[in-house]
């Protein structure tokens, strides 16, 4: 089968054996790009033996469609029992995707309790979103955020927009601010207030107040995380979701006169009963508009290497990138 790996630095399209062996078959449908797997390309990360994509969605032999968290615990340490499995020691070296094969193959193997059942109108093709939403689930949910809360987000890009549909899934009055264009036309179809200027840094006159209750940075960048302890009200809460790859440069003062509370996450777990990917897929069942607004490109797993490039091409008006095999 065709399956998408790390050739020499470049995402390439290769002939490998069909997966055998334990495990559910996914025939894939859809298989998101994430930056991560840009950064992780660029860092020599993948091996070439492994299929990169974290962000998958597909049908299984009888046909249900379904989305995979990609993540794998070991089910027994203190943090899985507790439903923190996003946190188990095993969870960041064997992410399908990133320690083992993933989605951007014609076919995976997953465990059964990978599988994420899809409400009946989520379309297969756009339910590799599943994902970075719960990822965002997640992160506002540290927050303990509500509807009556008011949310700022800063940066357009595949999570900040991601983070806007679970903020206005409540109903949460949601102000997002981006760089490019075709990211602030994708918030206001998501509902956003979406300032006028382009702001970069967070020096600009034309701010909105300092009134949120909940800042999100989703640009991962020292001027956004200015920008998110500038707009954020005293005691606030201010989410981390992004991946500091290269440090966390925070507004120190600002962060404690205000006593801004800081809440880093990662991926997603459960949670009293619940789990973050199920609420995900919630979310992008309530609002067809979300995929529309978040799905930039798709191309076909034969055009990796351009999907690739359009992920990477921040003039390209790229948020997300899906392969469809
Ligand atoms: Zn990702
Ligand atoms: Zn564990």
């Amino acid at each position: 089968m065709k399956s998408v790996r790390n050739i020499d630095g470049v995402a390439q399209l290769v002939d490998v054996p069909t997966p055998t062996g334990d495990g559910v078959r996914v025939k894939v449908k859809s298989s998101g790009i994430c930056g991560s797997d840009l950064h992780m390309l660029d860092l020599g990360m993948f091996g070439p033996d492994m299929t990169i994509g974290h962000e998958f969605a597909g049908l299984l032999d009888d046909g249900t469609a379904v989305a995979v968290e990609p993540v794998v615990t070991c089910g027994t340490c203190s943090q899985c029992v507790r439903g923190d499995y996003n946190l188990c020691g095993q969870a960041t070296t064997d992410v399908l995707g990133f320690g083992q094969d993933g989605g951007m193959a014609e076919e995976a193997l997953v465990g059964p309790e990978q599988i994420v059942r899809l409400p009946a109108s989520v379309d297969v093709a756009n339910a590799c979103l599943v994902e970075p939403l719960a990822v965002c689930a997640r992160a506002l949910r540290l927050t303990g955020f509500k509807a009556d809360h008011k949310v700022a987000i800063v940066g357009g890009g595949n999570i900040g927009q991601c983070a806007l549909a679970v903020a206005r899934h409540v109903g949460a009055p949601t102000t997002l601010i981006a760089r490019h264009d075709a990211q602030r036309e994708a918030a206001l179809r998501l509902g956003a207030e979406v300032p006028d200027s382009s702001l970069s840094d967070s020096s600009s006159d034309n701010l909105p107040d300092s009134s949120f209750d909940i800042v999100v940075d989703a640009a991962g960048t020292p001027d956004a995380l200015q920008l998110c302890a500038r707009l954020a009200a005293p005691g606030a809460a201010m989410s981390l979701v992004s991946t500091y790859w290269s440090g966390l440069e925070l507004p120190g003062v600002e962060i404690c006169m205000k006593e801004i509370r800081l809440y880093p996450s990662i991926m997603y777990g459960r949670y009293n009963g619940g789990r973050d990917v199920e609420d995900a897929a919630e979310v992008l069942a309530s609002n067809p508009e979300i995929p529309r607004a978040i799905i930039t490109h798709r191309y076909p797993l034969d055009a990796a290497q351009e999907a690739f490039a359009t992920a990477r091409d921040r003039a390209s008006g790229a948020i997300k990138v899906v392969l469809t095999p």
